[in-house]
Parts: C-alpha cells; sequence; structure tokens
C-alpha cells in the first residue's frame, strides 16, 4: 500500500533505523521510544492488524514477526532481563499506524496493568 507508512519503511522508501530483517519481517526503532529499547517488528506485507491475520496466511505472519521479535531480543541482549511484546490492535487497543507491528520494549521494568 503506496499510503502506508509501514509498507514505505518496508521498501527503504521512507528512512528508518532497520536493526533486523528477512524475507518476510524487519525490525526497526520506533520514532517515538518508549523504553531505552523500543522496536517495532512488522510483516514486509501489508496487513492492517492482527484482527485481519487470519486462516492459513495470517497466522504464517504472525509467527514471522513473532520469531523475529524473539531473534532481535535475544541479540539485543534481552533475553536475561527481560522484555515485553505489545501489539495494539484497533481503536481500543490503541494503534495509530494501519500496519500490523509488534511492539518489542526493553531494557527498564515494565508495569502492569498497561494504561
Ligand atoms: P501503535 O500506536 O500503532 O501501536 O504504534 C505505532 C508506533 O509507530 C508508535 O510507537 C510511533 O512512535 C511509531 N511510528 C509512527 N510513525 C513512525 C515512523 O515514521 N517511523 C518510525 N520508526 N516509527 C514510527
Ligand atoms: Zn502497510
Amino acid at each position: 500500500m503506496t499510503d502506508c507508512i509501514f509498507c514505505r519503511i518496508a521498501t527503504g522508501e521512507i528512512p528508518a533505523q532497520i536493526v533486523a530483517r528477512n524475507d518476510h519481517a524487519l525490525a526497526f526503532r520506533d520514532l517515538n521510544p518508549q523504553a531505552p529499547t523500543h522496536l517495532l517488528v512488522i510483516p514486509a506485507i501489508h496487513f492492517d492488524s492482527a484482527a485481519t491475520a487470519t486462516g492459513a496466511a495470517g497466522q504464517r505472519v504472525l509467527g514471522e514477526v513473532m520469531a523475529l521479535g524473539v531473534e532481535v531480543a535475544g541479540s539485543l541482549g534481552l533475553d536475561d532481563a527481560g522484555y515485553r511484546f505489545v501489539m495494539n490492535t484497533g481503536r481500543d487497543g490503541g494503534q495509530s499506524v494501519g500496519h500490523l507491528h509488534l511492539h518489542l520494549l526493553g531494557g527498564r521494568q515494565m508495569h502492569w496493568p498497561p494504561g
């Protein structure tokens, strides 16, 4: 989708600090970090949100995004201290960019319940 900011990051049209990528997904630094480490992991192809990631293709994309998140967290040395994955979905979930993305937050103590 040409009007989707994360699709444009995936194609390189909009610059981002990309930390890792493979054929299916990429991880880059959030523009407005909420923790010492704050990355976004997105599928290279467009899905509006987790709510539309259904069926075999959706299952595959969710797995690919989560797997890259796990890999990047490990490579950034977050495994021992831990980290948090967040996938805001839709209006009540607080999703502001309409391209499925996983937040990887680490480097500080997280709190519960989230806001
Ligand atoms: P959401 O609120 O949809 O869960 O998360 C969207 C995230 O994307 C926010 O944390 C926001 O800071 C980040 N973001 C929005 N636009 C850009 C951008 O152009 N580049 C990067 N790197 N992050 C962005
Ligand atoms: Zn997109």
